[in-house]
């Protein structure tokens, strides 16, 4: 479930804490507030209702998912003028009368729909699915249809994703807790939360994934990458110390589960490095990336782009840490400049990460600058 706070006053109930309405399954922390939302908050009116759409968890995603998709059509009003909907070949939605959205890399007339359109179609193909009882290759193939336009095969984005994470997740919530859709509708809204700039509103969604994951019992590496999501709505939110906590345990158990040697372990050793530098805790960082920066060169080879991440990690440490001597600087500068060339060899000038590499390597420089000009006045008082 993704309700974990009191309908009320907020305050957080985990999973078991606090009190249900016997009705309609909204949750309190305790018998006053459950009062007092019946006497004043409305709940008297409301209840019924939500026990009519299927109880609180249902209720709320069907309301989120009106919102959604009343945001997605707003944000796609100029680029859909004039145009109908590919599947049902309106304008206006017949019955809910929404309006168009488009948020994939379809070009010209191609790819306008309704988010209830796109959602009714993946309900049907993943049912049919099921029905058949077809492989689970198949099954998967149709569940990504979720996330990923059938016409461009691009990946939905920004608040488009997001309308179609809470479409899919009020279509699947009320199976049972181990079944894999149900699982997946989960990480699918936590994602489209995240793609809509959402992350107050992801990071309870990945909280209540991870600890789900840990009651129903699956593959470490699934759960691996759901720690790894969860981190990274605890950076976006600025919270590094849990952050930090979650990508050392993820860079641990990839180690002992594939070896310093696999990719996902060295993605994991620098996400859990950027965790550090957040911290200010360089030296450990860069003990780290000693260790981990020589393997993915070896490994990965020089232009991989986790290599590239990785030393352009380790170049920021050696600038930002305390005391960085002139040879820091110097080394810094000499990796940048030798990264900044691969990166725009192999990933174009316009990749965010050759941008971020150009703009350490400034930063360095200046550093390296400020270091000489600040020894000769040493050398010369
Ligand atoms: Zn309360
Ligand atoms: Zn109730
Ligand atoms: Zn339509
Ligand atoms: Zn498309």
């Amino acid at each position: 479930m993704i309700l974990t706070q009191c309908a009320v006053c907020a305050a957080p109930l985990g999973l078991s804490l606090g009190k249900k309405c016997g009705r309609c399954s909204t949750r309190y922390c305790g018998p006053e507030c459950q009062v007092q939302h019946w006497k004043e908050g409305g709940h008297d009116k409301l209840c019924k209702l939500i026990k009519k759409a299927g109880g609180a968890e249902q209720y709320n995603a069907n309301k989120k998912y009106t919102e959604a998709v009343a945001v997605a059509a707003e944000a796609c009003t100029e680029d859909t003028k004039g145009q109908t909907c590919y599947i049902c070949t309106q304008a206006l939605h017949w019955k809910t009368k929404e309006g168009l959205v488009r948020g994939c890399a379809c070009r010209g007339t191609a790819g306008f729909a309704h988010v209830s359109c796109l959602a009714e179609q993946v309900k049907i193909l993943v049912a049919e699915a099921e029905e058949n009882k077809l492989g689970r290759e198949a099954r998967k193939a149709r569940f990504l249809r979720w996330n990923t336009c059938s016409l461009c095969k691009q990946d939905y984005h920004g608040v488009v994703r997001c309308a179609l994470g809470w479409a899919c997740w009020k279509t699947y919530l009320g199976r049972p807790e181990a079944d894999p859709l149900r699982r997946l509708a989960m990480e699918g809204l936590g994602n489209g939360l995240t793609e809509a700039r959402l992350h107050e509103d992801a990071l309870p969604v990945r909280e209540a994934e991870l600890a789900m994951l840990q009651r129903v019992g699956v593959p470490e590496a699934y759960m691996l990458s759901t720690m790894g999501n969860l981190a990274g709505s605890y950076a976006t939110l600025g919270r590094f110390e849990e952050c930090s906590r979650l990508q050392r345990g993820v860079y641990s158990s990839r180690l002992k589960l594939y070896g310093e040697e696999h990719g996902q372990t060295l993605v994991a050793a620098n996400n859990y490095a950027l965790s550090l530098l957040k911290l200010e805790r360089f030296e450990e960082a860069k003990a780290l990336m000693r260790k981990t920066m020589p393997v993915a060169r070896r490994v990965l080879g020089e232009n991989h782009e986790v290599t590239l991440r990785m030393r352009q990690m380790y170049a920021q440490l050696l600038c930002r840490g305390e005391g960085a001597t002139l040879d820091d600087l110097r080394e810094a500068v000499t990796m940048l400049e030798e990264t900044e060339r691969i990166a725009r060899r192999v990933l174009g000038g316009a990749h965010p990460l050759t941008l971020r590499i150009e703009s350490n390597l400034q930063t360095a420089r200046a550093a390296l600058q400020l270091a000489l000009r600040a020894r000769i006045c040493n050398l010369y008082p």
